[in-house]
């Protein structure tokens, strides 16, 4: 067996940024050491890095990378010490690897732990992202079971578990915590609501919403907690890495700065420093499996280190999504996160909670779903903030409550059936084999 380090910190066991540095140091030789049995690391230098000067001389792991790397390219232990095997997709399609030995799970399992309202015992944990091949749902999965809650495993891309199951379950388990895409808990408001339920009254239990996978505007967070009358907690993380940055009771994203050492590396200049704007880099600490040297993860990120009434004494991260570099604003770049902001600012009563946008170069197209009685007043108010805001050409078109997000998806139930032989006189025997 290898061990990378079993002393793990633990938030609150140090005091100020300095120590921070000290917990990192300490920790880097032996995660050095592991990228140094990496097959990929080996044949990449002579010379590996064994300290942090040395570190920051190494080149970017890029994404690339990875995938140059499939499938065990960087595995860095015996095959017979993965605990499991993961996998993403990006948009060309090309599988990228990560895996875990035992001992990584417990780091794992720690950092998606820290969620400032907790983990207990006593909670019915909903588990709403998928399973298949990406590590997200079983992050949530060893998390809760770490802590002794219980786990209802929902998944996301099921057939077995649409919009109506999941209200169900939520409200019959009295479910008190939830781990989804910010996008799915939108959704369920909706298919609360479908099923004639009130999502701010009728699920007393649910303690908090957990959140991730989708860069979230503070306008949606807010609606979400108000829409379920419960704090929102937001996670940032990858497959590749686990959790790497998780929010504190004041609101803030803090870098998981104790288990990994961050970067920003500005592309136009080609530097990468400790903070200010870019794209995050990560070298964890506590890797056995797949260690990774300066991962560049290509998320457009802003880090800053400020002292923060938490306490924690880890940077904060803003993760600001996606651009639409071709559109000309008079204002400042158009982000996904930009114009969600303005639309979840509308008031709350238009129920404005599901659009789209399609930038050209030198106009906006907006559609939003709203019922007739508040369709003129959104269209008009979201019209005026969006040109305010970026000086730009916008046609913000209405669309009826079920044009983007279909009214059947959050009614439909359950239609999975296993494999069979023997059917009836009357029965469709054309799904004998199509189990699904
Ligand atoms: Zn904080």
């Amino acid at each position: 067996m290898t061990t990378v380090g079993t002393n793990r910190p633990r938030i609150g066991e140090w005091h100020g940024y300095e120590a921070l540095r000290r917990l990192q140091d300490a920790a880097l030789p032996a995660a050095l050491r592991a990228a140094a049995r990496s097959p990929f690391y080996r044949r990449r230098a002579a010379d590996l890095p064994t300290d942090r000067a040395e570190l920051r001389t190494t080149g970017l792991t890029t994404k690339r990378d990875l995938r140059d790397a499939y499938p065990f390219g960087l595995l860095a232990v015996d095959r017979a010490e993965l605990a499991t095997y993961h996998e993403s997709s990006g948009s060309s399609g090309a599988p990228t690897s990560s895996y875990y030995t035992a001992g990584d799970w417990l780091d794992l399992a720690e950092r998606f732990a820290r969620k400032w309202v907790g983990i207990r015992p006593d909670d019915m944990f909903l588990v709403r992202t998928p399973y298949a091949l990406m590590i997200t749902g079983h992050l949530a999965h060893a998390a809760a079971r770490m802590c002794g809650a219980t786990v209802v495993p929902a998944d996301n891309r099921s057939l077995a578990m649409p919009y109506s199951r999941v209200v169900r379950v939520m409200r019959d388990l009295d479910v008190t915590l939830t781990w989804s895409l910010p996008t799915d808990a939108l959704v369920w408001a909706a298919a609360a609501t479908a099923a004639g339920y009130r999502s701010d009254r009728d699920f007393p239990a649910l303690r908090a919403l957990f959140v991730g996978g989708e860069p979230l505007s503070r306008a949606r967070r807010d609606r979400l907690a108000a829409l379920w009358r419960a704090p929102v907690v937001e996670e940032y993380g990858a497959t590749e890495t686990g959790s790497l940055a998780g929010v504190c009771p004041f609101g803030r994203l803090h870098l998981w700065a104790d288990r990994a050492v961050f970067e920003v590396y500005d592309p136009r200049t080609g530097r990468t420093g400790p903070d200010g704007r870019g794209q995050l880099v990560v070298t964890p600490l506590y890797r056995e499996a797949m260690p990774l040297l300066r991962y560049n993860l290509e998320d457009e990120v802003e880090v800053e280190y400020r002292e923060c009434d938490c306490g924690w004494w880890l940077p904060v991260v803003r993760v600001l999504g996606r651009t639409a570099p071709d559109c000309r604003t008079g204002g400042p770049p158009l982000t996904q996160s930009g114009l969600e902001e303005l639309v979840f600012s509308l008031p709350a009563e238009y129920g404005v909670m599901f659009w789209r946008a399609r930038a050209g170069h030198a106009h906006l197209r907006i559609e939003i779903e709203v019922a007739d009685p508040h369709r003129v007043p959104a269209v008009s108010e979201l019209t005026e903030a969006v040109g305010r805001t970026y000086d730009v050409a916008v046609d913000v078109t209405p669309v009826p409550p079920g044009t983007l997000v279909p009214t059947g998806l959050l009614t439909a139930t359950a239609d999975v059936m296993k494999p069979r032989g023997l059917f009836g006189a009357d029965e469709d025997w054309d799904r004998a084999l199509r189990y699904y």
